[in-house]
């Protein structure tokens, strides 16, 4: 099913929903690991799970065998992220005809970033430059069969500082045929907000989708705010957070509360009904968050249909 239409419900009145992030982890064990995590999570109740892309086409493989498992066996609604430079053509072609075979219906499409050994990043033969390149793409390849999300940026993206430059891109993206935006990570929700209604004013009409790190240790959030993205972090949330950067739990627990005050203040505008979360491929500091929305079914139900999906993938 598209993205979209599962986000229509929670936009037309119903209670907000929530999506997964993950990413191909690099060992065998990983991805068993990850695959228990992600069959534990379905109980949250998520509307649909994001599966990442390696720089490059870097682990392409991994990501495209990820979708397949998560769509078929453990029945989760898939999106796949699909960048369109620093590889050949023939990779997006693989990509996009392996998550059509597995039933996917969604993808996330983006330039991408450089390859880890490459400063810069190189446009792909065949015209990918820009994101859009990608979107249109699709579009023309395979009609109306994907959904098609792209990415928004409300404070910066790695080589542009300029908002209101960015937010055109964003438009220009739209109007290629995209149909959904999930953003880059934030901490204040006044930026987040003005932003999301300067893409209204824009004429960006389709759902905003906001990217929500939950707080798990202080290094790994001062690591993240400072990152390529460096985003603003609220005064008020290093005062919290500073005084007990030394105690993991306590970290944990106050952290969890200024990701709530976050996401509450973004689902109370009225302008956002979904919620994304960049997971890490983690459980317990989204579920934290989670619970203290309300927003965990009473019962983490395992899979409606248990599905043999251990046996079909070999697995223990
Ligand atoms: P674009 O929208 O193409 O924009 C890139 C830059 O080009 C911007 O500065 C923009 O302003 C500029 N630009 C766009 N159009 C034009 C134009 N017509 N003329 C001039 N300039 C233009 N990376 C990965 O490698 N794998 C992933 O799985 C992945 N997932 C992501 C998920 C989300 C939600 C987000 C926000 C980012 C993700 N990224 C991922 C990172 C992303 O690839 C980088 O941020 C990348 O640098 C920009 O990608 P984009 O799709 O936003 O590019």
């Amino acid at each position: 099913m598209h993205i979209s239409d599962k986000l229509a419900d929670a936009s037309n009145g119903g209670k907000p929903t929530f999506s997964f992030e993950f990413f191909p982890a690099k060992t065998a064990q990983g991805i068993q690991n990850l695959y228990d995590r992600m069959d534990r999570m379905h109980g949250f109740g998520p509307s649909y799970i994001d599966i990442t892309w390696g720089a490059g086409g870097r682990s392409a493989h991994l990501t495209c065998e990820m979708v397949h498992t998560a769509q078929t066996a453990l029945g989760l609604e898939t999106c796949m992220h699909l960048t369109c430079t620093d590889m050949p053509k023939s990779k997006i072609d693989d990509a996009l005809k392996e998550a059509y075979n597995s039933g996917c219906t969604n993808i996330l499409a983006l330039r991408g970033d450089p390859p880890r050994e490459k400063e810069q990043w190189e446009a792909t033969s065949g015209g990918f430059r820009y994101a859009k390149d990608l979107v249109t793409y699709i579009r023309d390849a395979y009609g109306d069969h994907f959904d098609i999300g792209v990415a928004g940026y409300s404070e910066r993206c790695e080589d542009n500082e300029d908002v209101d430059e960015l937010v055109d891109h964003l438009k220009e993206k739209v109007d290629a045929g995209a149909t959904f935006v999930v953003t880059q990570m934030f901490y204040d929700a006044d930026i987040f907000l003005d932003w999301v209604r300067k893409c209204r004013a824009k004429g960006i009409t389709v759902p905003i989708i906001p990217g929500i790190m939950p707080i798990s240790t202080y290094a790994a959030f001062i690591r993240r705010a400072n990152g390529p993205m460096r985003c603003k972090i609220p005064d008020s949330w290093m005062a919290a957070l500073e005084p007990v950067k030394n105690n993991d739990v306590e970290v944990r627990e106050i952290g969890k509360n200024l990701v709530v005050e976050l996401c509450r203040k973004l689902l109370d505008s009225g302008l956002i009904h979904h919620l994304h979360f960049y997971t890490m491929n983690l459980a317990q500091a989204t579920r934290m968050v989670l619970q203290d929305l309300g927003l965990l079914p009473d019962i983490e139900a395992p899979l409606e249909k248990p599905l043999p999906w251990r046996q079909s993938l070999g697995l223990r």
